[in-house]
């Protein structure tokens, strides 16, 4: 059986704003008068989280989950949602309220205007730190400049897709899973609303500095090899000022003969040596970042349409 929209929710530890979030997404849901399920995926809450999701599902037929042995990550609850979900349509939304579910109807209109992805762009973010707005800031605009495909900025994973998009995450089964990346990747036609981004609801927030850096490393090593060639550069830079460098040594040693013994040589084997390892390492790199695009196994393309 087909079901027209799908939602995923990841939770860890949002026992108090579950019960709220239900209700506005019923309330959205129900006014679009399509068939549906929300999928719960509990990502190794210590809360009551999950006892409020069992209740749920007791109550509504539509309320599905997914309860996880232990925190494995937002990213990771998402995919565990993905992998499940049966909607022409799927949502994905954080539980914490600070993705308006009111925005869903709007999102599902452009929908059906034939775009695949519809992502919701934050204009503002209120109720939240200097450092996550500035980290999140700079670091969507740097991962733009130095990744090939267009992976939007300022946008969480807060958007609707069609179950095409869905088959391609599907394929693509690499551990890191740096979602927005793999959306953008995926192609289609995509587009965003925009909105205000409220700060949370209650509790805390689950991603901590560590988890930050982890997906902003995520996302660097697998849409783009920039920090690679940036050591193959130093690497040429190094070698040609370890050139002239020795030009020097020499001109010490051989015409102006102000060289303490030892020392020329010393130095041209250190200059020497420091250029080639950095070229090497770099030849290395190269060989690891085609590795590691055959450790992805992406699908080599993703077909719109044929006529064969
Ligand atoms: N989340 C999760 N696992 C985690 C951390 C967060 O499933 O390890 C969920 C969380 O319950 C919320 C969403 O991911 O629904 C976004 O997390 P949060 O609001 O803490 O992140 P922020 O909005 O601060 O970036
Ligand atoms: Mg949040």
């Amino acid at each position: 059986m087909s079901i027209a929209l799908s939602v995923i929710i990841p939770i860890y530890n949002e026992e108090d704003s579950i019960e709220k979030l239900y209700e506005r997404l019923k309330h959205v849901v129900s006014g679009l008068d399509v068939s549906h399920e929300l999928i719960f995926v509990n990502d190794g809450s210590h809360d009551r989280s999950m006892e409020l999701i069992r209740k749920l599902s007791g109550r509504d037929s539509s309320v599905r989950y997914i309860d996880f042995s232990r925190n494995f990550g937002h990213q990771i609850a998402v995919t565990a949602g993905l992998d499940h979900c049966s909607g022409e349509a799927v949502v994905i939304i954080d539980a914490d309220l600070q993705d308006p579910p009111e925005l869903i109807g709007e999102m599902y209109a452009r929908m059906q205007e034939g775009y695949q992805v519809v992502y919701a762009r934050r204009r503002q973010r209120r109720g939240e730190g200097v450092l996550k707005r500035w980290t999140a800031r700079y670091f969507y605009r740097l991962l733009a400049k130095i990744t090939s495909i267009e992976i939007p900025v300022d946008t969480g994973d807060f958007r609707i897709m069609d179950r095409r998009i869905v088959e391609v995450l599907r394929k693509m089964p690499e551990q890191e899973k740096y979602l927005r990346g793999q959306i953008a990747w995926a192609g289609y036609r995509q587009t965003f609303v925009e909105y205000d981004r409220d700060g949370r609801h209650a509790g805390r927030t689950g991603y901590t500095l560590r988890k930050m850096y982890r997906l902003a490393l995520d996302g660097i090593t697998s849409f783009s090899t920039a920090p690679l060639k940036f050591a193959t550069a130093l690497g040429f830079i190094v070698s040609m000022a370890a050139f002239f460098a020795s030009l020097y040594v020499l001109y010490v040693k051989f015409i102006s003969h102000n060289a303490v013994p030892g020392w020329a040589s010393l130095m041209l084997v250190v200059l020497f040596l420091g250029g080639v390892q950095l070229i090497c390492i770099g030849i290395i790199g190269e060989y690891i970042s085609r590795m590691s695009a055959n450790v992805r196994s992406r699908p080599l393309y993703v077909v719109r349409d044929l006529n064969l």
